[in-house]
């Protein structure tokens, strides 16, 4: 049994309970259900076999979410695209991942060749679930072509322990083809929740009005979301019963803020492409009068092994990818294990901290200490007028790197350079010291809604 069984399982009760909204979409279990079985079959009568890769080009709509469904309930590969890339660079991940089909939304098709989503609905065959299944995702990537992380469908079975929660209003507020929207999308089905869609690029005015229209329950941030959200002028109240958010640092500030505004169902959760669902700290461990445990990411998830080497985190377990498409697995070249590319350590009661991602740490000084620019934003978001905060490095002919600032004050705000780093050094020492800042009305994000550090840095060079 694969969790596309569990989907079958909820769409095919309570027939005119609603199930997935998106824009102006609204369908009912049985009308998912009929279009699931249709897109299966749209899939099957165009000659798609199990075990055949299909590409989705897709945006937050029902009709992908039941796609990426109806891929996997024939047995095949699914390859999620990644929204960024240009045209050439699209075409030759879609040739590297060795796809047999390629399905786009046609709001997309000026950039890359297939089936339109819309045309490809085919008979209300209904079908039994093959046994296995494959999610291709792509993965941030530093410079080039992104990596591409395969997960088999034990990567689904934790969706089981699901099963019997009571339904919920869920709203997804990050893409669906990315791990974190893929795994809301995934979960809400199983549970028999109400999924509502939120727009691709998230806005915190969309989500107000479909968080009190749709009378949502849960939903999952990422901070930077969580953030415009919490400083909206009609923020909405307590109404949610549980709130994820993770994907990128959460500043300790903004989860009390957001604990105190909608009460002990926050909770932080930390996981990545290549290995989904590593630890969780829910908000009921939270103590604000032990500000460690706003800084936590929480205790491994049941399944999951984490270590931290030397300072870094590595992971193992059903979660964690294969390996990347085209690569030998991790079973052959590390017994399983995957370096996270996080740096991090246990406290004595097993709680997970995160000092930073390695590409991020700036290396700083004529002994080229440690700078975790994740402590320093964390830090200046403390400060009096400071709304948001991206410490990068900027290369230096005499030092390496040194600490340059990103800072977004608050509205009508003077920011004064000297004061801010007379704080940082007086909180975090003078290897922390700023040489620089460049006041900004935002910071630039990733299509995930991650602070885009990367993007930053490239100003430098
Ligand atoms: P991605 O593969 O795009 O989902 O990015 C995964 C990366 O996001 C991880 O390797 C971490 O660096 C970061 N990340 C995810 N969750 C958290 C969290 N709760 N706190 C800090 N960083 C996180």
């Amino acid at each position: 049994m694969t969790y596309v069984d569990l989907v079958l399982q909820k769409l095919s009760t309570d027939g005119e309970r609603e199930a997935l909204i998106g824009g102006d979409t609204r369908l009912t279990r049985s009308q998912a259900r009929d279009l699931l079985f249709r897109l299966a079959d749209g899939l099957t009568q165009r000659g798609v076999r199990p075990g055949d890769g299909v590409a989705a080009f897709v945006g937050n709509t029902p009709e992908a979410v039941l796609l990426t469904v109806a891929v996997h309930l024939l047995g095949c590969r699914l390859v999620y695209v990644p929204p960024e890339p240009g045209p050439s660079e699209l075409a030759a991940l879609v040739k590297r991942a060795e796809v047999a089909a390629v399905v786009v939304d046609p709001a997309f098709s000026d950039r890359l060749d297939g089936w339109h989503l819309q045309d490809l609905p085919g008979d209300p065959v209904e079908r039994t679930p093959a046994p296995g299944h494959t999610t291709v995702s792509y993965t941030g990537g530093t410079t080039g072509l992104p990596k591409l992380a395969v997960h088999r469908s034990h990567s689904t079975a934790r969706l089981e322990a699901l099963r019997h929660m009571p339904p919920t209003n869920m709203l997804c507020n990050t893409l669906i083809t990315h791990g974190s929207g893929a795994g809301v999308s995934m979960a809400a089905l199983v549970v028999g929740s109400k999924l509502v869609l939120g727009p691709s690029t998230f806005d915190a005015d969309t989500f107000v009005r479909l968080a009190r229209d749709e009378q949502i329950t849960t939903t999952m941030f990422v901070p930077p979301m969580m953030y415009e959200v919490l400083d909206h002028p009609d923020c909405p109240g307590p109404q949610f019963l549980g709130i994820g958010v993770g994907g990128s640092p959460l500043a300790p500030r903004r989860l009390r803020q957001a604990i105190e505004k909608w009460g002990p169902v926050v909770f932080q959760a930390y996981g990545m492409t290549e290995a989904l669902g590593i630890a969780t700290m829910p908000a009921s461990d939270v103590d604000f009068a032990r500000p460690e445990t706003l800084r936590t990411v929480g205790k491994p998830n049941p399944g999951i092994e984490v270590e931290a080497r030397d300072g870094d985190v590595w992971v193992r377990g059903p979660m964690v990818m294969e390996g990347y498409w085209g690569e030998p697995p991790l079973s052959e070249t590390a017994d399983g294990w995957f370096n996270t590319g996080d740096m991090g350590y246990f406290d004595d009661n097993g709680y997970l901290y995160l000092n930073d991602r390695s590409k991020d740490v700036i290396v700083t000084g004529r002994t080229s200490d440690n700078v975790y620019s994740r402590l320093l934003d964390d830090f200046l978001v403390t400060l009096p007028g400071i709304r948001q905060a991206a410490a990068v490095g900027r290369p230096d002919e005499a030092l390496g790197e040194v600490v340059h600032l990103f800072l977004v004050p608050e509205d009508g705000h003077d920011v004064d350079f000297d004061s801010i780093r007379d704080s940082v050094v007086g909180e975090l020492g003078e290897l922390y010291q700023p040489s620089g800042i460049t006041i900004v009305p935002q910071l630039p994000l990733t299509q995930v809604g991650k602070v885009d550090k990367r993007r930053l840095r490239s100003q430098f060079r």
